[in-house]
């Protein structure tokens, strides 16, 4: 694997690349390396000549300071990860790399009700930060596909409008990968890495809690699905910022004949460590 820290270094080894006629596959993350992070590797390898990974933790993100300080490192343990994968390039930038300029004026990227609810409405700021990261981030690689989880199914909307909004949704193909679990259900992430053993084991509830709600759709009122499952997680020790019903387009629905598929998400702190999942039913 070859590690790259510099941007105009990777874009002409990138360039060369596509005029000896290879395709490529852009993975970003935030590092803290899981097996959710390495399935995408594989599925980008699988389907194309070259994969390309980035590891940047985007402070314009975090609309939580402790959040952003206390996010998991483990750069040595990333980087065999992704060899081990067999990814081909890692992009490794510094902040100033990524925001020459600081972070006064970043462009500002019209999400429409996409930033107002769920992530948006509890995390203010939060997909401006993910779309000036990821658009900034699509200049350099001008990958042929881009890979993203549906563990974060909101960001994956966004950034499909964030390539429809710049107009890239013609050069890039957008890949969705499902969510990889541990074996107790629990959404594999890098915040779990933050979980004490205690808070560990209470974890795997808010999948648990999803997927009751998901067998209770056809014969209950989503109201009371709704303000059961938040108040069982409220029991089991969560904050709850949000868990609900949505259409896949991420509007509300109001009933359900059973033929649009339903997407579940919830939100929920584990005392300082937030934890999103979803599911979708079809
Ligand atoms: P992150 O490092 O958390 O920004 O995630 C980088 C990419 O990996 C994003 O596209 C995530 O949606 C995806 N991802 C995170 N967790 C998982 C998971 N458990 N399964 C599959 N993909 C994931």
């Amino acid at each position: 694997m070859i590690l790259i820290k510099h941007s105009g270094i990777l874009r002409k080894y990138l360039q060369e690349k596509r005029e000896n006629g290879f395709r490529y596959g852009f993975v970003p993350t935030m590092g803290a390396l899981h097996q959710g992070h390495v399935s995408l590797i594989l599925q980008s390898m699988e389907e194309n000549d070259l994969t390309v990974s980035s590891i940047f933790v985007n402070p314009a993100q975090f609309n939580d300071r402790s959040d952003f300080e206390n996010y998991p490192e483990s750069i040595a343990d990333d980087i065999l990860a992704l060899e081990t994968a067999g990814c081909d390039v890692l992009f490794l930038p510094s902040v100033k790399e990524i925001y020459p300029e600081g972070f006064e004026n970043l462009p500002q990227f019209d999400l429409g009700y996409l930033e107002m609810i769920l992530e948006g409405e509890f995390r203010p700021g939060h997909f401006q930060g993910v779309c000036s990261v990821v658009h900034r981030l699509l200049e350099t690689v001008q990958p042929d596909q881009l890979y993203l989880g549906q563990k974060d199914f909101q960001q994956c909307m966004v950034i499909a409008r964030l390539l429809e909004i710049t107009g890239k949704n013609d050069e890039i193909n957008l890949r969705l990968s499902p969510t990889l679990r541990e074996p107790d259900g629990l959404a594999m992430s890098s915040r779990n890495r933050r979980l004490a053993k205690e808070e560990r084991l209470r974890a795997p509830e808010i999948f648990r809690t999803l997927t009751e709600m998901a067998g209770r759709l056809k014969k209950d009122s989503f109201g009371d699905i709704m303000e059961n499952a938040r108040q069982h997680l409220e029991e089991q020790g969560f904050r709850v910022d949000y868990i609900e019903i949505r259409g896949t387009d991420l509007l509300q629905v109001k009933s359900w004949n059973g033929s649009k598929p339903l997407v579940l998400l919830a939100a929920a702190y584990l005392n300082d460590v937030r934890l999103i999942d979803n599911l979708v039913v079809d």
